[in-house]
């Protein structure tokens, strides 16, 4: 068996091979060659953690495997160590023996960020010039950073909840040489794209602070009862999703469906688009939406291709198990 630490995953791994590993497992799961298992996340009663598995199998890359963790809120002010916590576990799938043991946090947020890039690339305007940027915490950073080498970006517009955090989003603008400016929600509507990533359980973004054509990516929802955009604007937008049932259930569009405002045939997979079987954006007025919930496959996806870069740098782990 293979093991590739959490120490060794930043120097191993490039946002340009994490897009690429979750564009094609998202073509994956829209070709049916690849899919999810049900995911189990479980309060365990012991120092307030959120513990689960994600786990699923790509026939088409032969990946199958887990991400096995959750959420310890108490981590960082008595041990030092970072509140989310997960490790992905991959097996051959011809014999079902355990193949590699990966650290899975930075993996985590390049997933996530790869994935609201995707859907820049595949559901945004090809002229669009300003980003907005909903949220400034962690994640956001990682969004950012991939959303910015998606298209030719002039600005970066962003609104926290937290005003302080802001700076957070600004430093990455000012790494990629672009203009930060920090706007009211309503200002919003300058954005070509906008990445909501927050922990919100009550909408921000409203229907009325976004402008005809704008593509967006809503990346914090991926818990029953979080929101992060008004109901309305699902209505008035062409929803698309990663995986369909996690989107009505724990993403952005449980809201819309349960309101009665969108159906569930509603919500396309953002695969099928990459696969040619969804035309995706077809006018320049047209809103796009991307609810981007966070699968398993994306996990293992970005997994197999870390491991491969491990093995190929001599940097793996081999133990006898
Ligand atoms: P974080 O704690 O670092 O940041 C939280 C962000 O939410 C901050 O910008 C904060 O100001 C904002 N926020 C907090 N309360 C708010 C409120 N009431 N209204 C509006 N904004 C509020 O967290 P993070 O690591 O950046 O993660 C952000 C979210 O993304 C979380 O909900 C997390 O579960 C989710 N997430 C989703 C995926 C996925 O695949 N879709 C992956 C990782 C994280």
């Amino acid at each position: 068996m293979l093991i590739v630490p959490e120490r060794e995953i930043a120097d191993l791994m490039t946002r340009e091979a994490a897009f690429d590993a979750v564009e094609k497992v998202f073509a994956a799961m829209a070709a049916r060659d690849a899919y999810n298992f049900p995911v189990v996340r479980e309060a365990i009663g012991h120092e307030d953690a959120l513990y689960g598995f994600k786990g699923g199998f790509d026939q088409a890359g032969l990946t199958l495997g887990m991400k096995a963790g959750g959420y310890w809120p108490n981590n960082l002010e008595k041990r030092g160590l970072i509140n989310h916590q997960s490790t992905v576990f991959l097996f051959d799938p011809d014999t079902g023996k355990a193949k590699a043991m990966v650290g899975g946090n930075l993996l985590t947020a390049l997933r996530t960020a790869a994935a609201s890039s995707v859907s820049i690339k595949h559901l945004a305007r090809e002229d669009a010039k300003v980003i907005g940027m909903i949220g400034a915490g962690h994640q956001a950073t990682f969004q950012l950073r991939a959303a910015l080498e998606q298209r030719g970006f002039e600005k970066v517009i962003g609104w926290n909840y937290h005003p302080e955090m802001l700076p957070n989003i600004e430093k990455v603008a000012s790494e990629a040489g672009l203009p930060f400016e920090a706007v009211e929600l309503d200002g919003m509507g300058e954005a070509d794209v906008i990445i909501s990533i927050t922990s919100a359980f009550a909408p921000s973004l409203m229907a009325d602070h976004v402008a005809p054509g704008t593509h967006i990516a809503c990346m914090g929802t991926d818990t029953k009862g979080k929101q992060e955009v008004e109901s309305a604007l699902l209505a008035k937008a062409s929803v698309f999703t990663d995986e369909v049932a996690q989107s009505i259930t724990i993403g952005e569009a449980q809201h819309a469906v349960a309101e009665g405002l969108i159906e569930v045939s509603d919500v396309a997979e953002v695969g099928a688009v990459i696969n040619g079987t969804n035309p995706g954006r077809t006018s320049a007025e047209q809103i796009t939406l991307f609810d981007g919930t966070g699968v398993g496959l994306q996990d293992l996806a970005v997994a197999a291709a870390v491991v491969d870069l491990a093995v190929e740098k001599g940097i793996a782990i081999e133990v006898d198990f």
